[in-house]
């Protein structure tokens, strides 16, 4: 749980793949997440570093500004009253020690003194306001060893930077949980301020975390709540490990693997006639399901998969649950389901439930018809004129179905994209829709040599407005993921001015090879304009209070300007504003690729988004109608609701007991489907207005409406204002290709 008023986002967000490799064939966000790591091998390394002088020489297509134009650029930041600097990177394992060190004890001394005030002379600077500010400032070296623990060239100095960030973490817990500064806090809360906008938000916010960790209640109760809390975090950390470690071979012969690719095969020859696929590797189980044409093998692999973990962690989950429902009853709420969401967009459980049943319902004539589909060709394969498809069927006729129907070989596509033009061509768009203008700056400092840095003005006005790295290219012991990170986020500062924001891009786009630039994959693209939307979430912030600056937006939000961003790469106009082929530029993507690209994509959607539903509905189910009476049923239950939604779990299995999301999402999985419907909503302002995705009222709408406030307004006013309007479920619907055939289906009845 983050401490009171103390920033702990860390601002790093995952791309949520929606078409990374393997998204559409409908796996799970966590499966997807170990499928791509699984992709990042480093049999790319050598290339890596053969890459790199290239890169440095090749640069950007301008010319870099000389290091004065980056002090220009901060003096020009005055005339704004605002401040632009870029962080001091520790460089040595000493640096790092003293950094947590003196973060402590200064963020420690912050606090003494709010305990310390007299309760007569308590203020809203003094207490709300110096909260955020040690927030703030713990925020920075979080935010900042974090990025260099994920980006070091130096083995040694990411084992300190790993150790620090524990250090701090540990210390940080039992801020919740001190009372003296809580009493100076609720003596100002007391007093009944008259305050407005953002400053009774982070009033209201602030207290709502002591409540919600407890401190309003009377001391007995309040120490059973941390008891309980305590107790649960061992419990999780439990069920996690028991997660990672799970493992389970599972023996085939040749014949049983009739359909899974050779060099797979290969891969996993465990003796004559002997395959060893891990049901727990979640690649090996993907290449099975999506590959075996014999149904039992299907079959097999799904069984010993959905018992991963079994014997441990359901014993624990039914420990974790009542015990969750526990302290959410004590502090006050009907369900655990209740207390996770009150800070979320969607405020209550009912309200996601009623969400997920909608979507459900919605979708039932598209799931349908896929299915169908999908029966047409297991009668074709097998003959049996009465097939139906099982659990264990999905993943091989969906990729049957994209064979057959619409085959496309997305990877004829890298040509169009070679890394720099890619990125010029995004930056052309961003900086026309939203009105700025990015320049390429020598950094004073860079922890690896094609590390790019930018500066980003308002094009109107020369308003500085933050700066962002650029670290794209894999090397060993770098994340291996695609993220933005924020190192420092925006805040207007005790001294009146406003601290603009500096962040970085870290990606792992493919290396050169020799002879050719980058080519990045559609889905590339696709993420390179997600991750890029964080960045300018990030950067062209106005919140006054780090608390709510920037991406810190509920989480149930905060991928869907992103999200929305992702239709970009999917429209020819834009692909056409840059994408050609790198050996002959005057060629652009056909229009019938994409076009069967799109056709593909579509295909499955009802399947993917059911399934998804089906773990949403499951995840909240558990979460409000469990407690210590029936803990027993939440195997039964939880398989009883995917049953209802998607297709029938088998008998003896417990799906859940693998279910990572389950721990750190918990009543929370409804929340990616909530953010593609206010993804797909948002994007209709573009797609409505004269200029498309290249029009600039909806860009500056985009900036001053969701970017701009961040959290320091309901985001729910935010989007309103942005669209203009109520907001509404059909924009998705209709680009999952549904609202017509249910119109036609109404009236044929
Ligand atoms: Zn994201």
């Amino acid at each position: 749980m983050r401490p009171i008023g103390l920033r702990r986002n860390r601002g790093q967000l995952l791309t949520l793949p929606g078409d990374f490799p393997g998204a559409r064939s409908g796996l799970g966000w966590p499966a997807r997440f170990g499928y791509v790591l699984k992709l990042m091998s480093w049999k790319l390394l050598p290339y890596v570093l053969l890459a790199l002088p290239a890169l440095c020489v090749n640069g950007v297509g301008q010319s870099a500004m000389p290091g004065d134009r980056l002090r220009q650029y901060e003096e020009r930041a005055v005339r704004f009253n605002a401040v632009i600097r870029l962080p001091h990177f520790e460089t040595t394992s000493n640096e790092v020690l003293e950094t947590v060190s003196s973060t402590i004890a200064e963020a420690n001394s912050a606090l003494d003194r709010i305990a310390a005030l007299d309760p007569r002379r308590v203020t809203f600077q003094n207490t709300v306001r110096a909260l955020d500010d040690i927030g703030y400032q713990i925020g920075l070296a979080d935010s900042r060893l974090y990025l260099i623990k994920e980006t070091s060239t130096s083995g040694t100095v990411r084992d300190a930077t790993t150790e620090a960030l524990k250090r701090l973490e540990e210390w940080s817990v039992g801020l919740d949980y001190r009372e003296d500064v809580y009493r100076a806090v609720k003596a100002y809360a007391d007093q009944k301020p008259h305050l407005e906008g953002e400053d009774a938000k982070l009033l209201l916010e602030t207290m709502r975390d002591y409540r919600r960790a407890g401190l309003g209640l009377p001391r007995a109760q309040r120490d059973g709540v941390e008891r309980m809390r305590k107790e649960l975090t061992g419990l999780c950390t439990d069920f996690e490990s028991n997660v990672t470690k799970a493992e389970q071979a599972v023996k085939f012969t040749k014949a049983e693997l009739e359909g899974v690719p050779d060099t797979f095969l290969a891969q996993i020859k465990t003796g004559p006639n002997e395959y060893t696929v891990m049901a727990n590797i979640t690649w090996h189980y993907m290449m099975v399901e999506e590959n075996a044409k014999r149904e039992e093998t299907r079959k097999r692999l799904l069984l010993a998969r959905d018992n991963l973990a079994r014997a441990k962690n359901i014993p624990l989950l039914e420990k974790i649950l009542p015990l969750r429902d526990d302290i959410a009853k004590v502090l006050g709420y009907k369900s655990w389901a209740d207390y996770q969401t009150e800070i979320k967009m969607v405020k209550n459980a009912a309200t996601a439930i009623d969400f997920l049943e909608k979507l459900k319902t919605g979708l039932q004539p598209k799931f349908d018809a896929e299915i169908a589909e999908f029966r047409k060709l297991k009668v074709q394969e097998t003959g049996e004129a009465n097939a139906q498809i099982n659990i264990w069927d999905w993943r091989y006729f969906s990729n049957q179905l994209k064979k057959e129907k619409y085959d496309v070989d997305a990877e004829q596509l890298r040509v169009y994209f070679p890394y720099q033009r890619v990125l010029d061509g995004m930056f052309s768009i961003y900086q026309r829709i939203f009105g700025l203008k990015f320049e390429r700056v020598e950094p004073p400092y860079t922890w690896v040599k094609d590390l790019q840095l930018y500066a980003v003005s308002d094009v109107k006005t020369g308003e500085p407005m933050g700066l962002f790295y650029l670290d794209m290219f894999p090397r060993e012991g770098k994340y291996n993921h695609f993220a933005q990170f924020g190192i420092i986020e925006g805040k207007l500062l005790e001294n009146g001015k406003y601290q603009r924001p500096v962040c970085s891009l870290v990606c792992n786009f493919p290396t050169p090879a020799p002879g050719q630039p980058s080519l990045l994959s559609h889905s590339d693209v696709e993420t390179l304009f997600h991750e890029f939307g964080h960045a300018m979430h990030t950067i062209l912030t106005r919140a006054k209070y780090s608390r709510f600056s920037g991406t810190s937006v509920p989480g149930d939000f905060v991928e869907a300007p992103s999200q929305m961003l992702e239709n970009w790469v999917w429209d020819k106009r834009v692909l056409d504003s840059f994408a050609a082929d790198y050996r002959d530029p005057s060629k652009k993507i056909p229009e019938e690729i994409l076009g069967k690209l799109k056709a593909a994509r579509l295909a499955t959607e009802g399947t993917f988004y059911r399934r998804q539903i089906s773990f949403g509905l499951m995840d909240l189910r558990l979460h409000t109608a469990i407690h210590d009476r029936n803990a027993k049923q939440t195997v039964p239950l939880s398989n009883e609701v995917m049953s209802r939604v998607f297709l029938p779990r088998p008998e003896g299995t417990a799906f859940v007991a693998y279910f990572g999301h389950i721990i750190g999402y918990d009543a929370g999985y409804y929340g990616y489907a909530w953010a593609d419907a206010i993804a797909a909503d948002m994007a209709t302002v573009f797609e409505r207005s004269s200029g498309g995705y290249f029009d600039p009222t909806a860009g500056r709408r985009l900036r001053t409406e969701i970017y701009e406030p961040g959290d320091s307004r309901d985001v729910n006013v935010s989007i309103e204002k942005f669209l203009g309007r109520q907001r509404s479920l059909e924009p998705f619907l209709e680009k999952l290709g549904i609202a017509k055939q249910q119109k036609v289906a109404g009236k044929e009845n």
